[in-house]
């Protein structure tokens, strides 16, 4: 947590998203955690167990699939991710323009980093 939002890693996994997102809301005014209680709302029914220990948050957000369970839920939360491309500055895009069509977004080379749920 941040101070104003939570930021997630790339790398984390939907399970480990999902336990987190699981003891924040236990321990947070619901109206701070109410993107967290969405999203874990929609990862129970993101695949099964197997799929969601393995599969990462940078890893589903940058397929860009059109079924996706996850993206429309970002996009919706007013999400920011964090890009770096090669030879670029860090840039922070919201999650509703990295989007560009069908499995196709707004990262040309290397890295989403991070994406982050503001507050409000
Ligand atoms: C059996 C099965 C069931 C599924 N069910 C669902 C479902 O119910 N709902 C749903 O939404 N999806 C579902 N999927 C899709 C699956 O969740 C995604 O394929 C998965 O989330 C991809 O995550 P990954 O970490 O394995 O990514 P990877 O396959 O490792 O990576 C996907 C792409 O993203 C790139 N990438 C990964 N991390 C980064 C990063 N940090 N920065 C830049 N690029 C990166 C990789 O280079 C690659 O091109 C299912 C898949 C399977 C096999």
């Amino acid at each position: 947590m941040v101070d104003d939002g939570l930021w997630i890693g790339s790398s984390v996994t939907l399970s480990d998203l999902m336990d987190k997102m699981r003891s924040l809301i236990k321990s947070q005014p619901a109206h701070e955690v109410s993107a967290c209680t969405a999203l874990l709302n929609q990862l129970k029914y993101f695949a099964g167990n197997q799929i969601r220990n393995t599969a990462s948050v940078g890893g589903n957000i940058v397929t860009g699939s059109p079924i996706s369970d996850s993206c429309p839920l970002y996009m919706a939360c007013g999400a920011t991710f964090v890009l770096e491309e090669e030879g670029k500055p860090q840039r922070s895009v919201l999650a509703e323009d990295f989007f560009l069509g069908y499995r196709s977004a707004l990262l040309h080379c290397t890295g989403l980093l991070v994406c982050a749920f503001s507050k409000s």
